[in-house]
C-alpha cells in the first residue's frame, strides 16, 4: 500500500500534464505515492503524454484510458477502484488547483481523523456568469444535504482509502461526493481553503448546463440518500394522505346527495359539481402514488447492493 494516491480524471488537457506531473514530483519528493491519470476519452494527444510520463516513471504512474468520452465522474470512479493509497487526493489536470496544498490535506485526514476534506477555493479565478451561481448552488446543497461545505465541486479533495472504496459516482454525481460519503457514513467531513489558479491552457469543460443538470442531481441524491431504501415511505404517505382526503371529499358530495334525494330536494347532478373531479382525480393519483411506491420496493428487493452497509467496527 503507498501513502498517497492522486486521482486525475482529464479530458483533453495534453499542454498541461507534463507540468502538472513535474510539479506534484517536486512537492512530493521521494514520498510514497502514485499519480493515476484517467483519460476520459480525450481526442487530442493526452494519451500519448500520459504514456511518455509512465514510460519515464514506471513504478509511480498509472494511466486508465476511456473508450470515450463518459465525463468527469466516470473518471474518478475509475481512479477511485484503482487507488492503493492510504489517503486519496483528487485534482483537476488543468493546473488550477495546486498540488501545494496536498501535504496539509494528506495531514488532515491522517492526523486531525477526517474522513473527507474538501478543497475550498475561497478566492477564485473564474469569471462572474461562473462564480455567482456557485454561491447559490453551494448555499442550496448545504440546505439540502446538512453538510457545512462552501465549496462542494471543488476538485481538490481528500479522502481515507475506505471512503473511496464504498462510494460510487455515477452520472454526473462528482458535485455530490460529500453527500454520498455522508450517506456511506463517512460523516467527518472538513474543509481547507485553497489556492485557485485562472485555467492556464485549453478551455474550461462544463457550460452553463452544469447547474441546471447540477441542480436536478441535487434532486436525485436528496431522494436517493433519504429514501432509496425505503420508498414506499415516501410515495405511500404521499398517496394515502391524497387518496384519503379526496375520497372523505368524494363521500361528503356523495352523502349530500343521497340525504337530498331521500328528503326529496331538488338538487345539482353530481356530475355538475366541480369538488366531484377535483376528488376523483385526487383519488386516482394517491392510488398512483401508492402503486409507484409498491414498484420501488419491489425494485429494491432485487438490488443486488441492497446490503451493502457500511461497518465501522467489528469485534472479534
Ligand atoms: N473532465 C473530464 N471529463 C469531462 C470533462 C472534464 O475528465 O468530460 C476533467 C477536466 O479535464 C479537468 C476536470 O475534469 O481535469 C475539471 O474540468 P474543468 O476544468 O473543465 O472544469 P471547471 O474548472 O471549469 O469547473
Ligand atoms: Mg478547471
Amino acid at each position: 500500500m503507498k501513502d498517497l494516491s492522486i486521482v486525475i480524471p482529464l479530458f483533453n488537457e495534453e499542454e498541461s500534464l507534463p507540468e502538472l506531473k513535474a510539479w506534484i514530483d517536486r512537492v512530493l519528493g521521494d514520498r510514497s505515492f502514485e499519480v493515476i491519470f484517467v483519460d476520459d476519452g480525450s481526442r487530442d494527444a493526452s494519451w500519448d503524454i500520459i504514456k511518455q510520463l509512465a514510460s519515464d516513471d514506471t513504478s509511480r504512474v498509472v494511466g486508465i484510458r476511456l473508450a470515450r468520452n463518459y465525463g468527469k465522474s466516470a473518471g474518478l470512479q475509475l481512479g477511485f477502484r484503482a487507488a492503493k493509497g492510504k489517503v486519496v487526493i483528487t485534482m483537476d489536470a488543468d493546473l488550477q488547483d495546486s498540488p501545494e496544498e496536498i501535504p496539509e490535506l494528506e495531514r488532515k485526514i491522517i492526523e486531525d481523523g477526517f474522513d473527507l476534506v474538501s478543497g475550498w477555493k475561497k478566492k477564485r479565478h473564474d469569471p462572474l456568469s461562473k462564480t455567482i451561481p456557485t454561491r447559490l448552488y453551494n448555499a442550496v446543497t448545504r440546505w439540502v444535504s446538512g453538510i457545512e461545505l462552501h465549496d462542494f465541486n471543488c476538485g481538490l479533495k481528500a479522502y481515507r482509502f475506505e471512503v473511496v472504496k464504498a462510494i460510487e459516482v455515477q452520472g454526473e454525481m462528482h458535485r455530490y461526493i460529500p453527500i454520498l460519503a455522508k450517506a456511506a457514513g463517512f460523516d467527518r467531513i472538513g474543509e481547507q481553503v485553497v489556492q485557485h489558479q485562472a485555467r492556464k491552457y485549453g478551455s474550461s469543460k462544463f457550460g452553463i448546463e452544469r447547474f441546471i443538470n447540477g441542480f436536478l442531481d441535487l434532486m436525485t441524491i436528496g431522494f436517493m440518500s433519504r429514501f432509496s431504501r425505503k420508498p414506499m415511505h415516501f410515495f405511500g404517505l404521499l398517496g394515502v394522505l391524497m387518496f384519503l382526503s379526496s375520497f372523505s371529499g368524494f363521500s361528503w358530495i356523495a352523502v349530500g346527495k343521497l340525504i337530498s334525494i331521500l328528503e326529496g330536494n331538488p338538487s345539482k347532478n353530481i356530475t355538475e359539481i366541480s369538488a366531484f373531479y377535483v376528488s376523483l382525480t385526487g383519488m386516482v393519483f394517491g392510488l398512483q402514488f401508492f402503486l409507484a411506491g409498491f414498484l420501488a420496493e419491489m425494485t429494491t428487493r432485487n438490488d443486488t447492493k441492497r446490503h451493502n452497509y457500511q461497518v465501522s467496527d467489528n469485534i472479534n
